[in-house]
Order: structure tokens, then C-alpha cells, then sequence
């Protein structure tokens, strides 16, 4: 037996390391440059999706989850007025949701250019398998700006990185993350927060958590920009509530199980719930219109998911009532999964949001 050689050893094995070192050598870092750090290495070296990954979402539930996407969408294109239009997905995953929805979109008469914004090496070979058509970039300044774009992000926001505010016997401190040895553990920083804390929740208790997505506000920005001046629609669907508020949702999965968020960073699913008030905000700053948030249970209803549930159980039987349920369902993800849609001043409202 021969030592593995540095390149032989998996890109995730020496991540901690990396880190380590930074941390070591420049102090302890922001929550939020952690978890972009251990997610961009955790999503270029995996598909974690589906039984032998580590997290399902609803796309890879049941296509009835993207066949009811697609009809959303080319509802909203007919009574638009059929214009050229192209389909964009953030973090498609394995492209399971773009290829049902496109499926549907074509059944209408409407076949878009697509466009996906994927960072993974690994998962844009996936989404070539079911959407060969599809082009890819880095980032939303990728995208046409000649167009109207229609936009979907299924589980996108919550794997950006978060910040961490801390209420301290000295006020509002940010959450940094210090390392000793190879061992990861949060820590205070110095700087005072206040100013920035929302009025109503300055005076939480001690021991009190605000999160804020800055990466998140600033997409959100940017696909409202192009909404608005270039006409189209968004569609965010994700775990979330209303804030800002107080309490923290960082979590780690990892084998469908819960984990430490600071142990091997780069090999655990790194979430945070997606405040949809301040994404709201965002977009209404840009002069787009927002639409929701409504639950997904009520969202899928709406679109005609007993419909859709009936037809497919006469083949797929029990399965499908078992899918449709997981994916309505109060407790399942009906309740804790929220949808807003955005759009441009002008465009129809669309379906799921009467
Ligand atoms: N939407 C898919 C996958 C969700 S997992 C589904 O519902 O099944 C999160 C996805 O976002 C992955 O494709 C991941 O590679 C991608 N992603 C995470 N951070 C990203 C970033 N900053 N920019 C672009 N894509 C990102």
C-alpha cells in the first residue's frame, strides 16, 4: 500500500484543512464566509440528492412537482401574450424540475430558451442529461438582457450563506467561526451590530439569534433589475417565514440525518430558512411586484395537484397519493415550505396567487 498522493485525495478531505489554516493565520471568519466556503466545496464534489444522498426535495419527489411548475409558467406566458421569452433555473440540481416543466411548457406552445445558474461542475453534467439544450453561467450578469426571463429557484436560497447576530451582555455581536487545530467552533466577534438590528428586536433577550442573507437580498436585487427592465416573473420556492425574527435555522444534513454544522465542513448539506419578507422587500425596492408568500401545500393545490395525483395513480397507484401527500401535506412540506412569485409592473398576476 502506497500513501495517496495530494491529488488523490478527495478535494472535500482538505477543505477543513484550508480553512484551518486561514482561520489560523487571519483570525476567526464571518458565519457566512464558513458556510459559503464548505457549500461551494460540498455541492462541486457531489450529487447529494435523492435515497443514497443526503437531502430529497420536491422535484425529485414527484415529476408532479415540475409538471405543475410548468403549467404555472406557461399560463403566465399565454396571458402575457405568447411573448419571446426564455426559462432560467437557479441551482437546478439534477435538472430534474426544468426537464418536467419544460415538458409541460412545450405541451403549450411555449419552448424557451434556458438558461441555468450552477456553480458545480458535478451537477451541471447532471442537468446536461435531462436538459442537453440548456446553457450555464456562474452568476445572473450571465443571463440575456433582451428578453423577458421567466425564473424559478426550488430550495436555491437557503443554501446561501448566512450571517449570524448575536445579543450579548454588550449588544448585538456577529457570530465568527475560530478554529483550534482542525476543530471548528463559534465564537463572539467584537463589533457592536445595534444600528442595524430592526428597531422591534434591538431589546431581544441575551442569548438571542437574527440571521440575515445578504447574498440572498442581493440576488433577489438583481433578478427584480431584470424583471423589471426586461419584463418576466420569478418563482422562489422554500423552507422560510416571515422576518426579520428572532431564532436560528442553520442546519447541517448529511445522510438524511441531522449534523453538526461545524464538523467537516464541505461534506454536510449547509441550509438556513429563507426570510421571504426581507427577499419581498428587496424586490419591491427594485419596482417589481410581489406576490405572496402561500404555502406550497396551498400553492400546489391551486395549481391542480388532486387533478394531476388522480390521473397518474391509475398507473402509478399508491405511490403517487403518497408523493402528492408529502408534498401538500400540514407537517409534511405543504406547511413549511412557502412560495412568493415576482414580477414586472404590468404582467398578469399569476396562477396560485388570486
Ligand atoms: N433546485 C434543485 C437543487 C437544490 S440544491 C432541487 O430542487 O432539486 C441547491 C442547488 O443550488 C444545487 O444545484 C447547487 O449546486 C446550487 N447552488 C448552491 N449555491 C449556489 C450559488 N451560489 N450559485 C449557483 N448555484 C448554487
Amino acid at each position: 500500500m502506497t500513501e495517496p498522493t495530494r491529488q488523490e485525495n478527495s478535494a472535500a478531505d482538505l477543505l477543513p484543512e484550508r480553512l484551518a489554516r486561514a482561520i489560523t493565520l487571519g483570525g476567526a471568519i464571518p458565519l457566512s464566509q464558513f458556510m459559503a466556503a464548505a457549500n461551494t466545496h460540498y455541492y462541486a464534489t457531489r450529487d447529494p440528492l435523492g435515497a443514497r444522498g443526503d437531502f430529497t426535495t420536491a422535484p425529485e419527489i414527484s415529476q408532479m412537482f415540475g409538471e405543475l411548475v410548468g403549467a404555472w409558467i406557461a399560463d403566465l406566458w399565454t396571458r402575457t401574450g405568447r411573448p419571446p421569452a426564455d426559462y432560467v433555473e437557479l441551482g437546478p440540481g439534477r435538472g430534474t424540475l426544468a426537464a418536467d416543466a419544460l415538458r409541460v411548457m412545450d405541451t403549450g406552445g411555449f419552448a424557451p430558451g434556458v438558461h441555468f445558474v450552477e456553480t458545480s461542475p458535478l451537477l451541471r453534467a447532471e442537468q446536461a442529461k435531462r436538459v442537453p439544450a440548456a446553457e450555464w453561467c456562474m452568476e445572473l450578469v450571465g443571463l440575456p438582457d433582451d428578453r423577458p426571463l421567466i425564473v424559478v429557484a426550488n430550495e436555491f436560497f437557503d443554501a446561501l450563506p448566512i450571517r449570524q447576530l448575536v445579543k450579548t451582555v454588550d449588544g448585538w455581536r456577529e457570530r465568527l467561526i475560530a478554529c483550534q487545530d482542525t476543530l471548528f467552533l463559534p465564537v463572539m466577534g467584537n463589533t457592536v451590530f445595534d444600528p442595524i438590528i430592526p428597531h422591534h428586536l434591538r431589546d431581544a433577550a441575551e442569548g438571542s439569534i437574527l440571521e440575515t442573507s445578504p447574498q440572498g437580498v442581493t440576488v433577489m436585487r438583481g433578478l427584480a433589475q431584470r424583471i423589471v427592465a426586461q419584463g418576466g416573473a420569478a418563482l422562489v420556492i422554500d423552507y422560510g417565514y416571515e422576518g426579520p425574527a428572532i431564532g436560528e435555522t442553520l442546519q447541517a444534513v448529511k445522510g438524511h440525518a441531522p449534523a453538526n454544522p461545524f464538523d467537516a465542513p464541505g461534506d454536510a448539506d449547509l441550509t438556513a430558512h429563507v426570510d421571504f419578507a426581507t427577499l419581498a422587500e428587496a424586490a419591491r425596492a427594485e419596482g417589481a411586484v410581489v406576490h405572496g408568500p402561500v404555502s406550497q401545500g396551498n400553492f400546489l393545490k391551486a395549481l391542480g395537484i388532486d387533478a394531476r395525483a388522480a390521473t397518474l395513480s391509475v398507473k402509478g397507484g399508491e405511490d403517487v397519493i403518497v408523493a402528492r401527500n408529502r408534498l401538500v401535506n400540514d407537517g409534511q412540506m405543504g406547511d413549511l415550505f412557502g412560495v412568493i412569485a415576482v414580477t414586472a409592473p404590468g404582467w398578469p398576476v399569476p396562477a396560485g396567487f388570486a
